[in-house]
């Protein structure tokens, strides 16, 4: 095995040789048997696709490859991603294109609320590109978005959003439109940060969850981890810990799939089992829900996660 065979293939950012990488497992695993699935019956995806297409929305469905969309979208619900479908940022894992990203369109919060309100969602989750070449991340456009949702559907908003690079006045503009759930994802543990979201910080991500949590008690907070990109089982509690003393409510974890050659490799496919017993020592730590199985990605079935 050559020395570029040992190495992890990613996506656009910095030069191979200027970035530390993962080790590629000395073995392909072969996608084991509980993530073959049969297909959902189609239902309402033809309905969900073309309202979606019709009012020109992006979704994290499919921007990111989302394995569940067959199932998302025959339920008719979706996760919309607003401020563009080019993000700023190299993330490893992620398939989102990356590059200059677009002009903000100014009337995307009411074709958003459209949306909402004809698919008759009751909970909206609304995520994002990375902006930051924007003063204020897409804030206030974040905070648009979830007034014109509001009013237009009476629906509970959940906002997934990046970390704003810590900017207390991004987090101040988003939470002034009261979201119920304020999900920002810490996506994997400290150690292998570097790797999987190269420009984010662990530190930074905890400090967003807990000021979020600190200036409005009252809004649900979450967040998610990708597994099964070589962390140990310890490095997981400590997340998981630092995520509660962050005041995290709510924890999403999945497996995570790589959504092409260019990608992080996957190192490991937990087996639901061991999500089962994740997700139980989540609990024990206080979350107040958790969701953990080889299928959960952070907005799957994030109506049932967010009764209030
Ligand atoms: S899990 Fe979330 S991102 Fe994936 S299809 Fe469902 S709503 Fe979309």
């Amino acid at each position: 095995m050559s020395a570029n065979d040992s190495l992890v293939q990613i996506g656009m950012g910095p030069e191979p040789d200027q970035i530390d990488l993962l080790p590629a497992p000395s073995w392909r695993p072969a996608l084991p048997r509980w993530l073959k699935r049969p297909l959902p019956a189609a239902g309402g995806i033809g309905f969900t696709r073309d309202l979606i297409a019709d009012l020109k929305l992006e979704t994290i469905c499919e921007s990111g490859k989302c394995p569940n969309r067959t199932e998302c979208w025959s339920r008719k619900t979706a996760t919309f991603m607003v401020l563009g479908e080019t993000c700023t940022r190299p993330c490893g894992f992620c398939a989102v294109k990356r590059g200059r990203p677009e002009e903000v369109a100014e009337d995307e919060p009411e074709r958003l609320a459209e949306a909402s309100a004809r698919m008759g969602l009751r909970h909206v989750v609304i995520t994002s590109v990375t902006r930051d070449d924007l003063p204020d991340g897409g804030a206030d456009h974040f905070r648009r978005c979830i007034l014109a949702v509001r009013e237009r559907s009476g629906a509970t908003v959940e906002v997934l959003t990046p970390d704003f690079n810590g900017d207390t006045n991004a987090l101040d503009i988003v939470l002034s439109a009261k979201p119920e759930v304020f999900n920002h994802n810490m996506e994997t543990v400290n150690r292998l940060q570097q790797f999987v979201r190269r420009k984010a910080q662990y530190e930074v991500s905890l400090k967003v969850l807990a000021y979020v949590k600190q200036t409005a008690p009252e809004i649900r907070t979450k967040s998610g981890l990708m597994l099964g990109l070589g962390e140990s089982t310890e490095e997981i509690l400590e997340t998981l810990s630092d995520l509660r003393a962050a005041g995290c409510d709510l924890i999403t974890m999945g497996q995570y799939l790589q959504p092409s050659a260019k990608h992080l490799t996957v190192q490991r496919y937990l087996p639901p089992e061991e999500f089962d017993r994740l997700g139980e020592l989540a609990r024990r730590l206080g979350f107040v829900d958790v969701a953990s199985g080889p299928f959960v990605r952070s907005s799957y079935h994030a109506d049932e996660m967010a009764k209030f």
